[in-house]
């Protein structure tokens, strides 16, 4: 594939993996291939201090390899930091599989990255993310014990998604409090983007407590289905990070905050599950805290999924996975509150408590 985009002579000159923007000292990225089932897949792992790196796996129909490469390590990245700061004993993980799920999907090739997973016996553990449905992860346990978030009947703790989105919006009432002096959601303009797993659970949180919710997606049967279910109202515009609404939560893809939008969010909060939602969070991150823009970091607040499927491996019940849920309303405005007293972007506050515990664990591992 290098060969494709530069003259061989130039290959010294290139450093595709060490040297890409988005690696961060990753312990380990494996690349997975099988001609048979048309598997290619690649697993980031980030960091493996607090623990064995667990993170979903995404598929999705990349543009290229660089595209999905780029995408793991974002993604791994940014999982170590969640677990961290959800004071979970796990590392930083996720994988990627080239494809489109809806039509590249087969059990045989679900089965063949199971195998990859298991070839690296516990040092990561893999969970659903994008394009991953819980009878996925079933299908993964036949070969590999190194998978959570299985259907309940197979012994797993279901779909992460509502947990997910349980938090998200307990983060955005955290935001809404530090930037209104309210959390109440009531009457609360609120735009969602995406409305799939999570963001539908969202939607449904907020209409319950009132919140004038319009939703957006790229698929038109679900905008019918949600609008219908919810009464929230469809997006009509062509403008919609200029929608004037107290509340953007981004529930699709990340790098929705980017040269091209950051200027023209009108929202005063950002809270959404989206992972990875600063294109560069030292750039953008910045902009936001400049332009009086509350933005609740993603790994923070989508971190019930996880809560969730390490409840798996813990063996701890509904009641804790709650709990620990409900604790990411706290964390974020501590986080929030810390920012302003230190004036540093929320996003770094944030990663500050993250590096401090794994910078602290990495000391008594040593002793
Ligand atoms: P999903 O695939 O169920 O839903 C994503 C939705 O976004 C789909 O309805 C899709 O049509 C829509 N979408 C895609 N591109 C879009 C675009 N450009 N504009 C508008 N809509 C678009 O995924 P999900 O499980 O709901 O996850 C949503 C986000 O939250 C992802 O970024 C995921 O990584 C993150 N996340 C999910 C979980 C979880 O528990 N599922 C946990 C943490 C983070």
């Amino acid at each position: 594939m290098i060969s494709d985009i530069i003259n061989s002579n130039d290959l010294h000159k290139v450093n595709p993996v060490f040297g890409q923007l988005s690696f961060d000292e990753h312990e380990q990225v494996v690349f997975c291939n099988d001609k048979d089932t048309g598997l290619k897949a690649i697993i980031g792992i980030h960091n493996t201090i607090l623990g064995p790196a667990l993170g979903g796996t995404r598929m999705w129909s990349y543009k290229n390899e660089w595209e999905a490469l780029n995408d793991a390590l974002r993604l791994s990245r940014g999982m170590t930091f969640k677990a961290a700061i959800t004071g979970l004993n796990l590392g930083g993980g996720k994988a990627v599989i080239i494809g489109d799920a809806r039509t590249q999907k087969t059990p045989e090739l679900m089965k063949k990255f199971g195998e990859f997973v298991h070839s690296l016996s516990g040092k990561y553990i893999t969970a659903e993310d994008v394009g991953m449905e819980t009878s996925d992860m079933d299908l993964i346990r036949t070969v590999t014990p190194y998978v959570t978030g299985m259907s309940e009947s197979q012994g797993g703790a279901g779909n992460p998604s509502p947990i997910t989105a349980y938090g998200v919006y307990m983060g955005m009432k955290a935001a809404c409090k530090f930037q209104f002096g309210s959390d109440d959601m009531e009457d609360r303009k609120v735009l969602v983007q995406g409305i799939g797993h999570v963001g539908e659970s969202l939607v449904e949180h907020l209409t319950d407590e009132g919140a004038q919710v319009i939703i957006d997606d790229i698929n038109p049967e679900r905008l019918y289905d949600v609008s219908k279910k919810y009464g929230a109202t469809i997006y009509q515009g062509n403008s919609l990070y200029s929608e004037q609404v107290d509340v953007y939560a981004p529930c699709a893809l990340g790098a929705t905050i980017n040269d091209d939008t950051v200027y023209n969010i009108k929202a005063k909060v950002i809270a959404g599950a989206a992972n990875n939602q600063l294109a560069n969070e030292n750039i953008h991150g910045k902009i936001l805290q400049e332009r009086g823009i509350t933005y609740a970091p993603d790994f923070l607040i989508n971190a019930g999924g996880i809560i969730n499927v390490y409840a798996e491996l813990e063996g701890y019940g509904k009641q804790e996975i709650i709990r620990k849920t409900e604790n990411i309303f706290n964390t974020t405005i501590e986080i929030l509150e810390n920012s302003k007293a230190n004036n540093i972007t929320s996003n770094e506050s944030a990663l500050n408590i993250a590096r401090t515990r794994i910078a602290d664990r990495k000391k008594e591992n040593t002793k």
